[in-house]
């Protein structure tokens, strides 16, 4: 089966603990604090693999998850960093945060993206250690990991979509005129994953094709076109509509032509207004009737309209530079921006559990969802700084330092974060 998306969970290493230990040597009574760093948590990583074509491996792994950071140990030995866990996908996944929706990266570039960052390492006793505070007998704790629930989605990266109902030709069509080797045959649905090819025009120029799965079974009698594999075509530039000149399965060329922009028209009223060209193919097998008829329809439409015999590649080099000449004067390739996620759903999955403890004065705050609000919140910002004020109050996080005494002016410390309470 063809599959062009997937959910699937991905969870990034935790970060190891720090640790509490004291040098012990000989003659030494009392050493000092030694304990290592928790090693950094791996990230969950997403790259580009052009030899993937679809996301059909994520139908049989939904859960991801990298190796945690180790703990410290004594000896100031820190722990070891997790190894970051690479995923790989085909080009042109679109990949959400599943829950809002929001675009977190688009992989139409080698650029890998971090889907989920590991947690960091806690500090070892010595970090603790002051000269009011010779023996420190705590450890930070390592950060967890992030957690995302994702949705990916191959949007193909290419200039020219083949659209036509199963068996037009439109396999025939890129294999003619690129490198492409699809499957060809004369029964429907034979194209189950999308093949690119890629069609040269000479010095240095070419352009991408793509041959996409054919429409549902049973389209032709209202079961509908099955939506799902327009979604390929969402970024192509340019369109050919592949039409069987001859109506060889029965049908009437024209008759598929609307059903298909009609279909069209439903999923995507943007995809519907996309510049597309219309090919009449096996006109071998089509009647000089048949054949007037159709030049008449469509330039009484005003389309553009080129007739072929797909296998002996008559009239397709007429058509390729017609879509070469077209895609000139076309916007390039869409792409889709990174979305911030709404701030609210790092509050949202997480448990609200959080440690207080006073040391020196000092109240330090524990809560490893907070960790992740404050590494995506910009805190210079003004709104995103209000967001994290409710949050402390809404968590019952304000009310806990007061119920342990904190005085206005005492110093709070979450995480990286230290200011002043305020009343
Ligand atoms: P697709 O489903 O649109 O990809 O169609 P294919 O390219 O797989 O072609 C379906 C069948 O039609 C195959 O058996 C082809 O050999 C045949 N075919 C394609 N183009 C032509 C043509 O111009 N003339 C004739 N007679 N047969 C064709
Ligand atoms: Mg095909």
């Amino acid at each position: 089966m063809f599959v062009d998306s997937a959910k699937i969970k991905v969870k990034a290493g935790n970060g190891g603990d720090g640790c509490v230990s004291f040098r012990r040597e000989k003659y030494v009574a009392a050493g000092g604090p030694d304990g290592g760093d928790g090693g950094k948590g791996g990230d969950i990583v997403f790259k580009v693999d052009d030899s993937l074509t679809t996301l059909a491996d994520f139908r049989y792994k939904r859960k991801y998850s990298a190796p945690n950071g180790s703990n410290g140990q004594g000896g100031r030995k820190n722990g070891r960093k997790g190894e970051d866990l690479v995923i790989l996908v085909p080009r042109g996944t679109v990949i959400r945060e599943a829950e809002s929706g929001a675009v977190m990266a688009d992989m139409s570039t080698d650029e890998p993206f971090i889907a989920a960052k590991g947690g960091r390492g806690g500090w070892g006793n010595p970090h603790f250690a002051t000269p009011t505070r010779q023996v420190p007998r705590f450890a930070k704790q390592g950060t967890p990991g992030e957690e995302w629930e994702l949705t990916l989605e191959l949007k193909l990266l290419a200039d020219v979509g083949l659209l036509g109902f199963p068996n037009v030709g439109k396999s025939t069509f890129i294999s003619v005129v690129s490198q492409a080797k699809p499957i060809i045959a004369d029964y429907h649905f034979t194209t189950i994953t999308p093949v690119l090819g890629v069609i040269s025009m000479g010095e240095g120029n070419s352009f991408v094709m793509a041959d996409i799965p054919g429409l549902i079974e049973g389209a032709g009698d209202g079961v509908g076109l099955g939506h799902e594999f327009l979604r390929h075509v969402d970024r192509c530039r340019l369109l050919v509509h592949i039409i069987d000149a001859a109506g060889s399965e029965g049908r009437d060329p024209v008759d598929d032509f609307n059903i298909i922009n009609a279909e069209l028209e439903k999923f995507s009223p943007e995809l519907a207004e996309r510049p597309q060209i219309v090919v009449a193919n096996k006109i071998d097998l089509a009647s000089d009737e048949q054949l007037e008829k159709l030049r008449d329809y469509f330039t009484s439409l005003g389309c553009e309209y080129y007739e072929m015999c797909a296998p002996i590649s008559h009239g397709t080099k007429e058509i390729v530079s017609a879509l070469w000449n077209k895609l000139q004067t076309l916007p390039p390739i869409k792409q889709y921006d990174s979305e911030s996620i709404p701030l609210e759903m790092y509050e949202k999955t997480q448990d609200k559990g959080f440690t207080i403890r006073v040391e020196d004065g000092v109240y330090f705050v524990e809560a490893p969802w907070l960790l992740k609000i404050l590494q995506r919140c910009d805190l210079d910002d003004y709104e995103s700084l209000q967001y994290f004020q409710r949050v402390l109050n809404s968590s019952g996080i304000t009310d806990a330092l007061r119920e342990k005494g904190i005085n206005e002016g005492d110093t709070v410390s979450i995480y990286d974060l230290e200011f002043d309470f305020v009343n």
